[in-house]
């Protein structure tokens, strides 16, 4: 059994099979990733820059042929993505999917190596974060939450902010590979408290794409040019990322994702659950998850969120 750790080159000794040329040119770690979606698949083809031997599983196989295009090995399915692997990384939609992956019978703990590293990027319940971290250090597999910010421009320039939870050790040993996808990289605390932060993050996001979508609505209904308010806003205290990366979509009303309105409609749902187990109000935030849940309601659910535009414009009289 390996014990090598992640981040460390393994032997340089010739290959003795064949198959192993293919790789002589990685760092000798190798990386499963689960779950090649907007986020998962630029986050592998950064690792695969990053030198590392990265074997990619999808439900879908076109997902996983993508990545074997760029440099990246495929895999038939989970356990065979995880059984050589020294760190697993999964990006998986919502709690139930990485619980499946994970708890399976042909999942992740169930083929995985003892002492391997599980990295969940996905954004879930801190709960189930924390009931997986100690489901898997019972297999001897160490665990750390790493949820992700900055959405699909950020996972493709490796410039995401990570915010993670995991023991000290644990983290440390996550760091080379979270720092070939992101920029920012912060221990927040124990397993569990990266998904708090994210649910936080995500609190932010939507309250403050309301905001905007509110804003720029009402510039449009006095006859304003969109483009020249955003750009001064942007200048100011109002100044934010969302007015940076979304408003000329919004104006446009182009709302191809980027983060689906089913999966921030998601994140409320952890947001909201969560403030009421802390005993905490979130009365922004709650109109916030309300409107969310009314544009997917809508039928709106696969448009990008920077969509609570429409339902903005539409609570106006206006389209
Ligand atoms: P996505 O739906 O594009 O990707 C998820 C992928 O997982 C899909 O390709 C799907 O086929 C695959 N999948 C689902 N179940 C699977 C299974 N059992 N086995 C193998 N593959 C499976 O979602 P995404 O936008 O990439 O988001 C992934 C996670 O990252 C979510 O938790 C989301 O909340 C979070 N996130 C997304 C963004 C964003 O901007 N898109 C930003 C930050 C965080």
């Amino acid at each position: 059994m390996t014990t090598r750790s992640p981040g460390c080159p393994a032997s340089t000794a010739p290959p003795e099979h064949p198959e192993e040329n293919r790789h002589m040119s990685t760092n000798g770690t190798t990386v499963a990733v689960i779950g090649l979606g907007i986020m998962g698949a630029p986050m592998a083809v950064n690792l695969v820059k990053a030198g590392y031997d990265v074997i990619g599983y999808n439900r879908s196989a076109a997902k996983v042929e993508a990545l074997v295009g760029q440099g990246g090995r495929g895999a038939a399915d989970v356990a065979e993505a995880v059984s050589a692997a020294d760190v697993v990384l999964t990006m998986l939609p919502d709690s139930p999917d990485v619980e499946a992956v994970l708890l399976g019978e042909d999942g992740v703990l169930a083929h995985a190596r003892s002492g391997a590293l599980w990295v969940d990027a996905s954004t879930i319940r801190p709960d189930v974060a924390v009931r997986l971290a100690e489901a898997a250090g019972e297999k001897g597999v160490r665990a750390v939450d790493a949820p992700v910010s900055g959405g699909e421009a950020g996972a493709i320039e490796a410039a995401l902010s990570i915010m993670v939870g995991g023991a000290e050790a644990d983290v440390e040993a996550a760091r080379p590979v979270l720092d070939a996808v992101g920029s920012t990289v912060v221990h927040v605390g124990p397993a569990g408290a990266g998904q708090t932060v994210k649910a936080a993050n995500q609190l932010i996001v939507a309250g403050t794409i309301g905001l905007v979508a509110e804003a720029l609505n009402f510039v449009e209904a006095h006859g304003v040019d969109g483009e020249a308010a955003v750009q001064v806003l942007a200048g100011g205290l109002a100044g934010n990322r969302i007015l940076d990366r979304k408003a000329t979509g919004m104006l446009a009303r182009e709302f191809a994702p980027g983060f689906r309105v089913d999966l921030h409609h998601k994140d409320l749902g952890i947001v909201t659950s969560a403030a009421r187990e802390a005993g905490v109000a979130i009365p922004l935030g709650s109109t916030a998850a309300q409107l969310m849940g009314t544009l997917r309601a809508r039928g709106h659910g696969s448009l990008d969120h920077s969509a609570l535009m429409l339902l903005i414009a539409e609570l106006s009289g206006r389209s």
